[in-house]
C-alpha cells in the first residue's frame, strides 16, 4: 500500500513532514538508518507508520519516562491499542502480566533501565522485534556516560535481541556525537544510513540580553513574563532558583506558573506536565529535566536564567518553542560570572584525583576477581564521599569488560586520564556556549557553524544581533492569557493523588 495511504489511514494526515518519508522508505528498505530531525518534526511517525508494515514487533527505547508516557498515550489517542511502557512506573504485578502477553503488543517502549534486568531480554529475545528503536541517541553521548550509562550498553544488547534492524532517533546531534551514536550500537560507518536535516529552526528568534546580576536577571524575567505571549518555559540550572522564580511569578498575580524539577516526585512531574499541555498553566520554572519530548505546539517563548552547559542542550531546549510554526522567541539573560555555575555542575559531576586515589587505597587486590571485574563496595561511595553520578562513572569505567587492565595501577592512572579527557570536554563546550553569549555577529550562524552547517537562507526574524525587536513577540493588547486554572492546583493535586489516577 502507498505509504501516503498508510499515513492517513493511522495518522490522519494527508501529507509527510521533511525527512519523514527518506527515513521510513530507507528503512523498508532494510538498510539500518541514524536519522537527525530537527525537534517538532514528526520523528516517532518515523518508527510507528513502519509498525503497520512490518510483521515484528517495535522496540523502542527511550531515555525519559515523562517522554515514554507522552508516547504511549499519544499512540492510544489515535486508537493503538497494542502499545505498552514497560518502565518502573509499573508495578510488580502489571510488569508481570504485561511480560506474559508481550507478544500481542506491537510497539513496545522500554527504558534503558530495564533492558538491564535479565529475565526482561529473556522475555525479549522471545519475540521477532523488527525495528529497534534509540530514540533521542545522542544521550549515548552527550550525556551518555555521565547520564545515562545503559545507554552506552545498546550495541550488546541489540546483538542479544538478534541484530535487528536499526533507527537511531535524535534531534541534535554535532558529527563527533553521530560517530558516537554509531560505534556504541556497534555498527560500522557503512553499515548505516545517515538521514540529516537542518537543525535551523527559521520560525525561533534568538535574543541574548546580558545584565548586571541576578537580580537584575530576576527583574528582567518578571517583565518578560508580563509582557510576552504565553505559553513559555524559563530554564535554570538550579531547583531552588526554579522553585523561587516560579512562586514570585505567582505571588505578585503574574501569571500561572510551577516549577517542575527532578526534586519532585513523579506523580507531581506528571501533573504539571499534564496542567501545562493543556493549557492550564502559563509558565513552567523547570530545570533541564522538563521538556523531552512535550508535545506541545503553541510554546511562544524559552526562557534562559541560567547558561546551559553545551550549545546542544540549549537547541533542544529551545527546539520546545513554536512546533506550530509560528513566531517564537528563544531569550537567554546572561550575567557576569554565570558561566560559573556550569563550570562547577561539570566539575561535580567527575571524581577528584583525589578521591580517585582515595578510593584506589581503599581497594585491594583481592578485591580484583579472577575475570578483571572489581567488586565495588556501595560503602565506598558512601566513605569516599561520591555523588551518585561520579559512583556510576567510576563503575562503568572500572567495570568495563572492553578495558581489559588488570593492574590496579595502571587502572588508577587510565582512569584519571579519562576523568582529565572528559573534564576538558566539558570546559570546551561551556566555553563554545560562552562564545555564542559573546558572539557579535549572527547566532544562527554561529549555531549552523558549531553543527557544521552550511548557512544558507537568511531569516527575517533571525537574532538580537540581526536587529530582532522583542516588541514582535508581545501578547496583544487585551491580553486573551489561556485560560486560567480556577479551582487551587494543591487541592487539585491532592484530589487526583487520593484518586490514585496518576499512580496507574
Ligand atoms: P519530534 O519527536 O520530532 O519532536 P513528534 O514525533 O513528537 O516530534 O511529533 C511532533 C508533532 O508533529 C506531533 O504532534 C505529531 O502528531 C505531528 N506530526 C507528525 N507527523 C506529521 C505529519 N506528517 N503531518 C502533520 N503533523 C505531523
Amino acid at each position: 500500500m502507498e505509504l501516503e495511504i498508510l499515513l492517513k489511514k493511522y495518522f490522519g494526515y494527508s501529507s509527510f513532514k521533511k525527512g519523514q518519508k527518506e527515513v521510513i522508505t530507507t528503512l523498508l528498505s532494510g538498510q539500518h538508518t541514524l536519522a537527525m530531525l530537527p525537534t517538532g518534526t514528526g520523528k516517532s511517525l518515523c518508527y510507528q507508520l513502519p509498525g503497520y508494515i512490518l510483521n515484528g514487533q517495535i522496540l523502542i527505547i527511550s531515555p525519559l519516562l515523562s517522554l515514554m508516557q507522552d508516547q504511549v498515550e499519544q499512540m492510544k489517542r489515535l486508537g493503538e491499542k497494542r502499545v505498552v511502557a514497560l518502565n518502573s512506573f509499573l508495578s510488580l504485578p502489571e510488569r508481570n502480566r504485561v511480560l506474559r502477553h508481550l507478544r500481542d503488543y506491537k510497539f513496545i517502549f522500554i527504558s534503558p533501565e530495564m533492558l538491564r534486568v535479565p529475565f526482561i531480554i529473556h522475555a525479549l529475545q522471545q519475540l521477532t522485534i523488527s525495528l529497534f528503536v534509540v530514540d533521542e541517541a545522542h544521550c549515548i553521548s552527550q550525556w551518555g556516560f555521565d547520564f545515562r550509562p545503559d545507554y552506552l550498553k545498546l550495541g550488546k544488547i541489540r546483538k542479544k535481541l538478534g541484530s535487528p534492524l536499526t533507527l537511531a532517533l535524535t534531534a541534535t546531534a554535532t558529527k563527533k556525537v553521530r560517530e558516537d551514536i554509531i560505534s556504541s550500537l556497534e555498527l560500522g560507518n557503512d553499515e548505516i544510513k545517515k538521514i540529516e536535516s537542518t537543525i535551523d529552526r527559521p520560525n525561533i528568534a534568538f535574543f541574548f540580553e546580558k545584565l548586571a546580576d541576578y537580580q537584575d536577571k530576576q527583574n528582567r524575567i518578571i517583565e518578560l513574563v508580563s509582557q510576552l505571549e504565553k505559553p513559555g518555559i524559563i530554564y535554570f540550572s538550579s531547583k531552588k532558583a526554579a522553585d523561587h522564580m516560579a512562586s514570585l511569578l505567582l505571588e505578585r498575580g503574574i501569571c500561572q506558573a510551577m516549577a517542575y524539577h527532578g526534586g519532585l516526585d513523579s506523580n507531581t512531574r506528571v501533573l504539571i506536565q499534564q496542567q501545562f499541555i493543556h493549557n492550564q498553566l502559563d509558565v513552567v520554572c523547570a530545570t533541564s529535566a522538563f521538556g523531552m519530548g512535550i508535545n506541545k505546539e503553541n510554546i511562544r517563548f524559552i526562557i534562559h536564567y541560567h547558561m546551559p552547559m553545551q550549545i546542544e542542550s540549549y537547541l533542544q531546549e529551545i527546539g520546545r518553542a513554536g512546533r506550530d510554526g509560528l513566531p517564537s522567541v528563544a531569550i537567554l539573560l546572561y550575567a557576569p560570572g554565570d558561566e560559573q555555575l556550569p563550570l562547577q555542575l561539570a566539575e561535580g559531576e567527575l571524581p577528584s584525583e583525589q578521591q580517585i586515589d582515595w578510593l584506589f587505597a581503599n581497594l585491594t587486590g583481592e578485591q580484583m576477581l579472577i575475570d578483571g571485574e572489581i567488586e565495588l563496595k556501595q560503602e565506598l561511595s558512601t566513605l569516599g564521599g561520591f555523588s551518585e553520578v561520579q559512583w556510576r562513572i567510576i563503575k562503568e569505567y572500572i567495570n568495563n569488560p572492553d578495558r581489559q587492565i588488570n593492574n590496579l595501577d595502571r587502572l588508577k592512572t587510565s582512569l584519571k586520564e579519562f576523568v582529565r579527557e572528559r573534564s576538558q570536554i566539558k570546559h570546551d563546550n561551556i566555553f563554545f556556549m560562552k562564545k555564542l553569549v559573546d558572539a557579535d555577529s549572527c547566532r544562527r550562524e554561529f549555531i549552523l557553524h558549531y553543527f557544521a552547517e552550511e548557512w544558507t537562507q537568511k531569516v527575517s526574524s533571525c537574532c538580537d544581533i540581526c536587529g530582532v525587536n522583542l516588541r514582535e513577540y508581545q501578547a496583544p493588547a487585551k491580553s486573551t492569557t489561556i485560560q486560567t486554572y480556577k479551582e487551587d492546583w494543591k487541592d487539585y493535586l491532592a484530589k487526583i493523588l487520593i484518586n490514585g489516577e496518576l499512580s496507574k
